[in-house]
């Protein structure tokens, strides 16, 4: 053990290598859930020596957990409890190497916070069309080993479509040099969709060639009050026919959400106070112009409210306003977290099926746990919600986990299957859903993905227990 931390004070500096107590906020995950223990926190600034110490790493048979923002949900980016991992922090690698306005491509190294790519991009009125709310701390690493979503998938993709190119240090500490900006490259089998979504168990990554987009003139955000799941879709359907590309963004708010989200953010300002089952937030962009823009996102309101899939609706007057409403959106997940401890389930359905899985699980859940609290939300418009069960209001949160969370996932999980879905949509399966994944995952697939992380991680250092469990296939 002193051996190793010798040999990675060596690679990064002694005073980059952390230990004992300083490692308690990289121990430590977004929600607070089973705090792990490092070996060691080694915080590298160049890719080379990120390669150094993984080497060294392997040399030592120490286990590497890769950390970017630390913001992950599926407990990945945190060691366990054994002490032997050292975590390998990305946060000192957060340059800007390159911006290819002619080729609309951005190339960053991995520690890059999510939000100051965005800022850098739109200074060269280019647009990065990543945006979570979480981008204040997030990294573009990160982002990418989780493939991350958000709100704007709906037009633009998820972040593994984003990306172009990738920097990797392998299991065995060699560089892959994959930075291309091409949106052609038929040259054999892209590895760079194997490492997108891989959660840091096939690979390190130190930097990235993103796609921009060109600024959008205008945009506009509307908020409507909708009466049921199904009047949500038929909205999106409309919004879908009328807006075509020009809509990038379609979230959905349960009455729980919005309810716990007024009581812990008192300050924020809640479109007709958060009344109403649910409530939808649709954003429309515009090359070009705002008239257009508005023009369809006030035929589509009308359209709804005409049909009555909405009661009643809203358009942002300015930015200001606009900001308001997604900030309101976005808080969600912060406020349920100041509410208590809940059970999260990150699903995807298709779109089609949101309104039959919701009815039943509703009333399933009703039936099996009654009391406890449907707080439903997410990005409609990918089909994407976070479906999370929160104790009755005033009962103990830790109690009603232990006592309940085993049963709720598996009747949540069930019905996710049932209706076509996946029990995680955006936040990965890491060390909390790896069980999951086993039991759901086509047997093939899994057999492959094992087959894979044995190819390139032959001695499993690389996030072990994340996503695959050791020995199972
Ligand atoms: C309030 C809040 C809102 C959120 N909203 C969304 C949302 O809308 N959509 C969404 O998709 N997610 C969301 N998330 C989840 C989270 O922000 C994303 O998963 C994000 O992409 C994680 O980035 P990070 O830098 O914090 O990664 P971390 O949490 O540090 O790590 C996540 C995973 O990536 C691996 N990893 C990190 N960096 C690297 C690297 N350089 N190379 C290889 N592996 C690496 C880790 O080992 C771990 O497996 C939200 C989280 C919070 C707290």
């Amino acid at each position: 053990m002193a051996d190793v931390l010798a040999a990675l004070r060596e690679a990064v500096g002694p005073e980059h290598v952390l230990t004992g107590a300083d490692c308690a906020s990289y121990e430590r995950d977004w929600r607070g859930r089973q705090p792990g223990r490092a070996l060691a926190v080694v915080r590298p600034r160049h890719t080379q020596e990120v390669a150094a110490v993984v080497r060294q790493c392997a040399a030592h048979g120490t286990p590497i957990v890769p950390q970017g923002g630390n913001t992950g949900l599926a407990m990945a980016s945190t060691p366990d409890t054994s002490g032997t991992a050292v975590v390998l922090s990305l946060t000192r690698m957060h340059r800007l190497r390159a911006l290819d306005a002619a080729n609309l491509t951005m190339t960053l190294e991995a520690g890059c916070v999510l939000q100051q790519a965005q800022r850098w991009a739109a200074e060269a009125n280019l647009l990065l069309p990543l945006s979570l709310a979480s981008e204040g701390s997030c990294t573009i690493g990160g982002n990418l080993a989780t493939n991350a979503g958000g709100t704007q998938v709906l037009r633009f993709g998820n972040a593994r479509d984003l990306c172009l190119g990738l920097e990797v240090v392998t299991a065995q500490g060699q560089v892959w040099h994959g930075l291309t900006g091409l949106r052609k490259d038929n040259t054999g089998y892209d590895l760079r969709h194997l490492m997108v979504g891989s959660e840091g168990t096939l690979g390190i990554i130190t930097a990235a060639t993103l796609k921009l987009y060109p600024m959008p003139a205008a945009r506009l955000t509307a908020w409507a009050r909708v009466p049921s799941v199904t009047a949500a879709v038929a909205l999106l359907g409309m919004a879908q026919r009328r807006l075509d590309a020009a809509l990038t963004g379609f979230e959905m708010m349960g009455q729980q959400a919005l309810a716990l989200t007024a009581r812990q953010l008192p300050q924020l300002h809640i479109p007709f106070n958060g009344k109403g089952p649910y409530a939808v937030l649709l954003e429309v962009s515009d090359a070009h112009a705002e008239a257009r823009a508005r023009q369809g996102l006030e035929d589509t309101l009308q359209e709804a409210l005409e049909a009555e899939h909405a009661s009643d609706v809203v358009i942002a007057q300015n930015l200001q306003q606009a900001q308001a409403m997604w900030h309101v959106r976005e808080s969600i997940p912060l406020a349920q977290a100041q509410e208590g401890l809940n059970i999260k389930h990150d699903i995807a359905l298709p779109v089609s099926q949101l309104a039959a899985f919701v009815q039943h699980t509703d009333t399933a859940l009703q039936r099996a746990v009654p009391g406890a609290r449907l707080v439903n939300f997410g990005h409609l418009g990918d089909g994407n919600l976070h479906y999370n069960v929160q104790a009755p209001e005033g009962g103990d949160a830790a109690a009603f986990l232990h006592a309940h969370e085993g049963a709720i996932n598996a009747l949540v999980y069930e019905a996710v299957a049932a209706h076509g879905g996946s029990f995680s949509a955006e936040h990965g399966v890491g060390r909390q859903k790896a069980a999951s994944l086993q039991q759901y995952k086509d047997g093939t697939a899994l057999g492959m993905m094992h087959a894979i992380k044995q190819a390139l991680d032959p001695h499993n250092l690389l996030n072990p227990g994340a996503v695959l469990r050791a020995n199972a296939t």
